[in-house]
């Protein structure tokens, strides 16, 4: 699609979604009118799918792989199970492009086409965090339904330690199918299991997170996957430094033990024991990995900002960008997770936002987007797409993700100073408003409170308050998985 009509198409869908979209505080008749004939359709299809399906899970691994779409949004602390079966189907049957046939499911009935790059000015290659419910394999349909140029999976059912292995064919079943969907390896970006914690100084409990850590990068080795992205962990309350040298000391042996697959840490918004919240701890670790060839690092925008690295401005952006070429080195820079922040700056909270409806707003997005250095990186989204339905249930909607890809896309070349992209940004903004002041108000409240625990009580008290909120803001970070028992 030539760039201009997608961007009118990404602003004809964000009106008509503004219209549209559920949100969940408006009067409930409003929402069943602005619900789209197609997703009723969905659902429908969907209802009766349901019963058969869900039943017949060809695959070890599908079993509690259902969960696993719903892993972006628990990082959202949203979720529950009844509808993580629009993905459970059984492996795709091939056919993609017809739109009409019946015997599509959600995820295999095309949102969205996938936006040719060359017809970009810069070859940003955007999507989000797919579900892989029912075999890896069903993630390159439904990345492709969304019309994604990236996207990011779970290897295995990620909030257990049980993982059966692959079943024997899904390896070729993969690669075959990502060959027709003329999808490259290397824009993939699989993310590790919450539990895991290679910092764990338990010895039991480091090698149960290592085993599923290597488990992990041999299923990438077997389907072809090149990178690999995963949590740093947590200190257990432990020096940093020491906590740095036995995630290293992982990496190694792991580097040893497979072929090519690199290792990528994402960088994270909480304090105290978390690792990974300032590009120096990045940049402890990278300094400890022997190949570094095998390693990098995935900028998540949301967990920048929580942690106090500013992305907002051209200038602010400009800043970050250069510290973190500073201290880690732009090299090591191999994917992004696109997404916008609930809580505000430095709050060290992690709650996605949907693009441009956040604390940080398009113009951040359109810096990145807009960096002509993050060209042929994965970008992921990983932003809330629950919904609330007429009848009060939560499903969700991968259509928002598909709008965000494209209107991401849209902002590639686009002069932030024109009306245009000034009318957009209002536009979103007004829409998370409510959102962000109810986030904003949770923050003054807690940041109210540890004042006045701390101020009265002398050098003790203050000092119980502040382990106090060390600790809080550990377990805010928490939706991340981060802090593994
Ligand atoms: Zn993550
Ligand atoms: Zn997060």
């Amino acid at each position: 699609m030539p760039r201009q009509s997608a961007r009118q198409a990404a602003q004809a869908k964000l009106t008509a979604e503004a219209i549209g979209r559920v949100e969940e505080k408006v009067v409930a008749t409003k929402v069943s009118k602005a619900k789209s004939a197609a997703s009723v359709v969905e659902s429908k299809v969907e209802v009766n799918k349901r019963a058969t399906t869900k039943r017949k899970v060809d695959y070890n691994e599908d079993k509690e792989d259902e969960s696993v779409k719903s892993d972006v949004n628990d990082i959202n602390d949203i979720k529950e199970e009844e509808d993580d079966e629009p993905s459970t189907k059984p492996a795709p049957k091939k056919r993609k492009t017809t739109t009409t046939s019946s015997k599509k499911t959600d995820d295999s009935m095309p949102l969205a086409a996938r936006t040719p790059l060359n017809t970009l000015k810069l070859a940003m290659k955007i999507g989000a965090h797919v579900s892989a419910a029912g075999g890896v394999q069903n993630s390159i349909t439904n990345a492709s339904s969304i019309g994604a140029n990236a996207f990011a999976i779970f290897l295995k059912p990620h909030r257990t330690w049980k993982y059966p292995p692959f079943s024997p064919e899904t390896p070729s079943l993969f690669s075959s199918l990502l060959k027709t969907s003329t999808y490259t390896p290397d824009i993939i970006l699989p993310h590790a299991s919450y539990l895991i914690n290679l910092a764990q100084p338990d010895k039991e409990k480091s090698t149960q997170a290592y085993s599923s850590f290597l488990d992990d990068l041999k299923r990438c080795d077997a389907l072809g996957i090149t990178l690999y992205n995963f949590h740093p962990g947590s200190t257990g309350g432990l020096p940093m430094s020491e906590a740095c040298a036995r995630i290293a000391s992982h990496l190694n042996t792991a580097h040893k033990a497979t072929k090519s697959v690199i290792t990528v840490l994402e960088n994270m918004c909480g304090s105290g024991n978390i690792i990974g919240s300032s590009f120096s701890d990045l940049a402890t670790i990278i300094s400890l990995v022997e190949d570094k060839s095998r390693v990098g690092v995935c900028l998540d925008t949301c967990h920048a900002f929580a942690a106090g690295y500013d992305i907002r401005s051209p200038e602010a952006y400009a800043k970050t960008m250069r510290e973190f070429d500073e201290v880690v080195g732009l090299k090591y820079l191999k994917a992004f997770h696109l997404n916008d922040s609930k809580a505000p700056f430095s709050s060290h909270r992690d709650l996605h936002e949907n693009i441009g409806q956040g604390f940080l707003g398009l113009r951040a997005f359109h810096n990145v987007v807009n960096d002509e250095r993050l060209q042929n990186i994965p970008m992921v989204l990983e932003t809330p797409i629950e919904v609330k339905g007429p009848d009060g249930k939560k499903t969700e909607d991968k259509k928002i993700w598909a709008d965000e890809i494209k209107l991401l896309e849209s902002l590639i070349g686009m002069d932030a100073e024109s009306k245009e992209f000034k009318d957009l940004e209002v536009e979103l903004q007004k829409k998370g408003a409510a959102e962000r002041k109810r986030i904003q108000e949770q923050v003054d409240k807690k940041a109210d409170k540890d004042a006045k625990k701390a101020a009265p009580k002398g050098k003790k008290g203050a000092a119980a308050a502040a382990k106090k909120k060390k600790k809080t803001e550990e377990e805010a970070c928490d939706s991340c998985g981060e802090e593994s028992e």
